[in-house]
C-alpha cells in the first residue's frame, strides 16, 4: 500500500534555501518515491514561490490565525507541492526569517503557526479531497503542526505525525502572550502541551506531541540528551528517548555528482581525479589565489559560533605559515565577515573571501579545493562534508554529530586499512583545528595517500537509498501503529 505523507517545511531546495534544511526536504520526496511513499511537500508562500504564478487554487481559510490564505498546487523537481498563499504573512522582501537588517521578522509565530496549522488542517481532514497518513514536520518553524494534530486537529482522520530535528539551537520561543492567538485550548498552556520556560516553545511543543521524533545523525540523537546539546530540551529528549531516532542525510546525486555537474569547469569521477586541477586553476583565479604546493583548502559556511568559524579566523596566519591557501565562501555575523575580509587583505595570493551566498560557487569550491574545513562545535548532520567526501575535496571536521558519523579519520590503523576518508579532530580549539590542518598538509605532501583519501571518499555511499529505507520504515511503523 502506498502511504501518503505530507512533509511541512519553511525551505526546499530549488525552490528556497538558506541551509542543509532545504536540501534535505528537497530531496526526501525523490528519497522515499522508491519505498512507495507518495510525499506532498507544504511551503509557504515567499515572494521566491511566485514563479507558481498560475497555479491551482485548492483551498480558501477566511481567517487563519487572523488572516486570508489560500492553498495552491504546483510542483518540486517532479513531485506533488502545495503553497500556503498568505500574503499579509510572505509576500515580504528580506530573509526568510529576518528582515534586509537580519532582526527576526517580529511575526514570525503567527508566520509559522499559520503554516503549522495549515499542515494540521490537511492533515486531519479539515481540507477537501486532501488525506495524508503521516505529517512529517521539520524544525521549530513547522513543529507546531504535530501540537495542533494532537490538541486541535480537525474533523477528519488524524495522520500520524513525526518532528524532525535539524538544528536543536533554533528552538522557535515566544512570548506567553501570543498564546491566546494560536486557536488551541485554554488546556494547552501546560507543560504536556505547548508551554517551554513561561512562553510557548514551538519546537517543545512539536517534539511532545509528534508520534515519533527524528534527528539528522545517530551521535546527534545522543548528544541531544546532554544540556550542552540538548539546549534545555534535553530532558524531554531523554524523557522520550525510545521514540528518538537518528537518521543520517543523504546527498541528491541529481544535484551533487561531480561527473555531471555542470557547474564544474571539468567533471570528473574517481578515475579522472586528475582533472581537478583545472577546476582547482579556475577557483585560484576567481579567487586571486596564487598557485602553490600546498593544500588549497575551503570553507562553505554559514559564519557563526556554532561552525566553529572564530577559531579558525584566529589560526589563518598559521595556516598561510605552513604553506596553506585558502578560498573562503560565507556569510553571517559581521564580526566573522570583517576578520576574514581583514585575513585577506593580510595574505593576498594567499587568502581569497567571497561574502554572500552562491550555490553555483560552492559547486565549483567542492570540485576544485582540495579540503574543506569544518570544525563546528556542533553539527547535527553536516552536509558539506558529505558533498566533500562525494567531490574528492578532503573534508577536515570536528568530532560530533554528523560529522563523526560520516568521516572516517585517516589515522594509521584507517590508513593501514585502506579506509581513511577525512581528517577528523577532538572539539574545536585553536590546538585541535590546528593539528588538523598540520595533519592535512602533511598528508597532502604524501600524493598517493592524499588520492586515496580522495577515492575512498567517493566510493563512500552517501545516497539517500539506505536513509530513505529508514524514513520509510518509521513512517510504514506509526501507520500500522
Ligand atoms: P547548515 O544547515 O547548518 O548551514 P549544512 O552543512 O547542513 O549546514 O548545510 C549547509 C548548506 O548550505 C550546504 O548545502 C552548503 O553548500 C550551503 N551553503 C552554506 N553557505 C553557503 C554559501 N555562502 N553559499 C552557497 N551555499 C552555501
Amino acid at each position: 500500500m502506498t502511504l501518503s505523507v505530507l512533509s511541512v517545511a519553511s525551505e526546499a531546495y530549488p525552490l528556497v534555501k538558506t541551509g542543509g534544511l532545504a536540501d534535505v526536504v528537497g530531496a526526501l520526496p525523490g528519497a522515499l518515491a522508491p519505498h512507495d511513499v507518495a510525499m506532498t511537500t507544504l511551503l509557504p508562500g515567499y515572494p521566491a514561490l511566485g514563479k507558481l504564478g498560475r497555479a491551482k487554487v485548492v483551498h480558501r481559510w477566511p481567517d487563519l490565525l487572523g488572516v486570508e490564505a489560500r492553498l495552491l498546487r504546483g510542483e518540486i523537481a517532479g513531485h506533488p507541492l502545495l503553497v500556503l498563499d498568505a500574503p499579509d504573512l510572505f509576500a515580504r522582501d528580506g530573509g526568510l526569517y529576518a528582515d534586509r537588517g537580519g532582526k527576526d521578522w517580529p511575526d514570525n509565530w503567527r508566520r509559522f503557526a499559520a503554516l503549522a496549522r495549515a499542515g494540521a488542517d490537511l492533515a486531519s481532514g479539515a481540507v477537501r479531497g486532501h488525506a495524508f497518513d503521516i505529517l512529517h514536520a521539520h524544525d521549530w518553524q513547522a513543529a507546531m503542526a504535530t501540537a495542533y494534530l494532537r490538541l486541535a486537529p480537525g474533523p477528519g482522520p488524524v495522520a500520524r505525525s513525526i518532528v524532525t530535528i535539524h538544528n536543536m539551537a533554533f528552538q522557535g520561543w515566544f512570548d506567553a502572550s501570543i498564546f491566546a492567538y494560536l486557536g488551541l485550548p485554554p488546556h494547552s498552556f501546560t507543560l504536556e502541551g505547548v508551554e517551554y520556560f513561561g512562553g510557548v516553545g514551538f519546537l517543545k511543543a512539536g517534539m511532545e506531541a509528534a508520534d515519533a521524533i527524528t534527528t539528522v545523525s545517530p551521535t546527534y540523537a545522543h548528544e541531544i540528551r546532554s544540556p550542552a546539546f540538548g539546549m534545555g530540551l534535553e530532558g524531554l529528549v531523554a524523557a522520550r528517548h525510545g521514540r528518538v531516532h537518528g537518521i543520517v542525510n543523504g546527498i541528491d546525486p541529481a544535484v551533487w555528482n561531480p561527473a555531471t555537474d555542470a557547474a564544474l569547469p571539468a567533471r570528473f569521477t574517481a578515475r579522472t581525479l586528475a582533472r581537478r586541477a583545472t577546476n582547482r586553476r579556475a577557483v585560484e583565479a576567481e579567487f586571486g589565489i596564487d598557485a602553490g604546493d600546498g593544500p588549497l583548502f575551503t570553507v562553505i559556511s554559514r559564519l557563526t559560533w556554532q561552525k566553529g568559524m572564530d577559531v579558525l579566523a584566529e589560526l589563518l596566519d598559521v595556516l598561510v605559515a605552513r604553506g596553506g591557501r585558502l578560498a573562503l565562501l560565507g556569510s553571517g555575523d559581521a564580526a566573522l565577515e570583517a576578520a576574514f575580509l581583514g585575513a585577506a587583505a593580510r595574505h593576498p595570493g594567499r587568502i581569497g573571501v567571497r561574502i554572500g551566498y552562491d550555490e553555483a560557487l560552492s559547486h565549483r569550491l567542492q570540485g576544485g579545493a582540495d579540503a574543506i574545513l569544518i570544525p563546528s562545535r556542533f553539527e547535527p548532520c553536516g552536509l558539506t562534508q558529505l558533498y566533500g567526501l562525494a567531490y574528492g575535496c578532503v573534508p577536515v571536521v570536528a568530532r560530533t554529530g554528523g560529522l563523526a558519523d560520516t568521516v572516517i579519520d585517516a589515522n594509521d590503523a584507517a590508513l593501514a586499512a585502506g579506509v581513511a576518508t577525512g581528517i577528523v579532530h577532538d572539539a574545536t580549539t585553536a590546538d585541535t583545528l590546528g593539528d588538523a590542518i598540520a595533519r592535512a598538509i602533511a598528508l597532502f605532501d604524501r600524493p598517493e595517500t592524499w588520492a586515496t583519501l580522495q577515492r575512498n571518499g567517493m566510493k563512500a555511499d552517501f545516497s539517500w537509498g539506505e536513509s530513505g529505507r529508514r524514513y520509510a520504515a518509521l513512517y510504514a511503523a506509526l501507520a500500522a501503529a
